[in-house]
């Protein structure tokens, strides 16, 4: 048998077993062509069968009505955080961000490079470390704003958006570490946006979901070709050579997605890895001491936390190794443990890893 860890890091991060097997199998001779499917053309119909079986299934998965356009681009959301103003702030528009973490600061800042002072911070924790998300009255979001920006997901900081910011304005929404954890209704969003690298697939795919009338929105008639939205849209992602490898491989995760029982099936696993951890953390109050200060703010994909000191936090990344468990180490500015938990990690496999908490607490408590 093939020599696999169990996998906590935060991006790229692990994938399903069954689609990495797929792509095993298929490797070298990929739907009968004799060639793999890296080896073939992006205006193949091989290739163009799993770019459609993608996208349909994300459409399926989400329920994304027709009225939104789903594409599969490059860049990661870096590229997302300069190309959402270019298209749609440098006319005049205004927007409002709210700032909750490292990645949603970066999406502001990447703005602000285009748009300026047109580009407003709707409510920030920075003072509070971004160990919260703000309340719905510290919102301040302007009678003239064409969307409001925030990350539904805090990767680093290990916040979630349980639910969605209070407005009646559309979103543009920085989904990277969480697209996909659960069912929601994606009306309210005007943009979409998320790397695939911790929640669906490689890195190298960048998903973007946009509704019509913010495609209309757009002012790209005078960007460099690759920059326009409309033009990806209008041309399904194909105005280019896409990244085929890593969107047959998305296919792969999103069929298993798909076998498994689809969104409702996944959240009710990501819930119980929730709970099981964040259960084991709070018995454990002594030792393990959380980073996100408010329970409702905790997210289901990153979970941060401390130990009493940093060469117990050393030798609990060491010995998890040992034990089987990589990717532990918390993001440089934070420190302590961070546990990353996307779709792909299993309830057994966070089982193993608070069990070795547990044990690791009595030992050195
Ligand atoms: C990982 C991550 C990013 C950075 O993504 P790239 O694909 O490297 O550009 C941005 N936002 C969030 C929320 C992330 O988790």
């Amino acid at each position: 048998m093939t020599h696999r860890v169990i996998n906590f890091y935060a991006g790229p991060a692990g994938l399903p077993l069954p689609a990495l097997e797929r792509a095993q199998e298929e490797l070298l001779d990929f739907a009968g062509t004799g060639m793999s499917v890296m080896e073939i053309s992006h205006r193949s119909k091989e290739y163009d069968a799993v770019h459609e079986e993608a996208i349909a299934l994300t459409r399926e998965l989400m329920g994304i009505p027709e009225h939104f356009k789903i594409m599969l681009l490059q860049g990661g959301a870096h590229l997302a955080f300069g190309m959402i103003p270019l298209n749609l702030l440098r006319s005049g528009r205004k927007a409002d961000y709210i700032l909750t973490g490292n990645w949603a600061e970066k999406a502001y800042q990447e703005a602000q490079l285009v748009a300026g002072n047109n580009v407003r911070v709707a409510a920030s924790t920075k003072a509070d470390k971004f160990a919260r998300l703000p309340k719905a009255h510290e919102l301040k979001i302007g009678a003239d704003s064409a969307f409001v920006h925030f990350t539904s997901n805090n990767t680093v900081e290990g916040t979630q958006f349980h639910q969605f910011p209070q407005t009646d304005k559309p979103y543009i929404c920085d989904m990277s570490s969480d697209i996909m954890w659960r069912p929601f209704d994606i009306n309210p969003f005007g943009l979409i946006y998320a790397g695939a690298q911790k929640n669906l697939g490689p890195s190298g795919v960048t998903l973007v979901i946009m509704r019509d009338d913010f495609i209309e929105m757009c002012e790209a008639q005078d960007l460099p070709s690759y920059l326009r939205y409309p033009l990806h849209a209008e041309k399904n992602s194909l105005y280019n050579t896409p990244s085929t490898f890593g969107i047959y491989l998305l296919r792969n995760v999103l069929a298993y997605n798909k076998s498994i029982g689809g969104l409702q099936a996944i959240e009710a696993n990501n819930r119980k890895k929730g709970e099981i951890l964040y259960g084991c953390i709070d018995r454990l109050g002594d030792f393990y001491k959380p980073f996100v200060t408010e329970k409702a703010d905790r997210s289901m994909m990153n979970v941060d936390f401390f130990l009493p000191s940093e060469d117990l936090t050393a030798t609990f990344v060491g010995e998890a190794k040992k034990a089987g468990m990589v990717g532990l180490k918390g993001y440089r500015d934070i420190g302590g443990i961070r546990v990353s938990i996307y779709n792909a990690v299993t309830v057994p496999q966070v089982e193993v890893l608070v069990d070795f908490m547990e044990a690791f607490a009595k030992k050195n408590g």
